[in-house]
This record gives C-alpha cells, sequence and structure tokens, in this order.
C-alpha cells in the first residue's frame, strides 16, 4: 500500500525551518507542527481554488 498522503511545503517563519504538513483525515485541511518549537499550524482548503497551493509561509 502506497503512501500518497498529500502534504503541503511549509516555511515556518518562527524557526526559519522548511517541513511538510499533511492533509487531516477529514480532507478539509492541512495541519502539522513546526519540527523546532511544535507550534502547530492549520491550513484550511479553500474550495474554491483547491489545493494548488503548495508552498506557503507561516508566522
Ligand atoms: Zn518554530
Amino acid at each position: 500500500m502506497v503512501d500518497e498522503r498529500p502534504f503541503l511545503g511549509v516555511l515556518f517563519r518562527c524557526c526559519g525551518v522548511y517541513s511538510r504538513i499533511y492533509r487531516t483525515q477529514d480532507e478539509t485541511a492541512y495541519a502539522g507542527r513546526c519540527p523546532r518549537c511544535a507550534r502547530p499550524v492549520r491550513v484550511v482548503i479553500d474550495a474554491r481554488s483547491g489545493v494548488d497551493v503548495r508552498f506557503l509561509e507561516v508566522y
């Protein structure tokens, strides 16, 4: 079974670290944590624009 969970590339501005966050099970958002300071991040998926955003920065 291939793991193809969609993810977003995120630059965590808090620590200047690039990481990935994965889609939640209900498929309404991407969620994850900064790998350094564990700051939670959640990106709600916009139904109109879909999942076109591949990279973003969080503050
Ligand atoms: Zn951080």
